[in-house]
């Protein structure tokens, strides 16, 4: 599993980072998400895959390799 984060479509909703924060993150100035983990292990693809569909701008995307 690959994770892409499209910053510019981020609105700061910190679900991804409740979900998974070992893979995501907020700036501390703006809330905008910080991607920690482009590669995640296996025990965390489906928190990941979780936070792309509750992501309320859909600025996460999941590559399956
Ligand atoms: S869930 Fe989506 S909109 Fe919310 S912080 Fe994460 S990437 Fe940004």
């Amino acid at each position: 599993m690959r994770v892409e984060v499209d910053v510019p479509k981020c609105v700061a909703s910190g679900q991804c980072v409740m979900i998974a924060p070992d893979v995501f993150d907020q700036r501390e100035e703006d809330g905008i998400v910080v991607l920690l983990d482009e590669k995640p292990p296996a025990a965390l693809h489906a928190d990941v895959r979780e936070s792309a569909v509750v992501c309320p701008a859909a600025a996460i995307r999941v590559v399956e390799e």
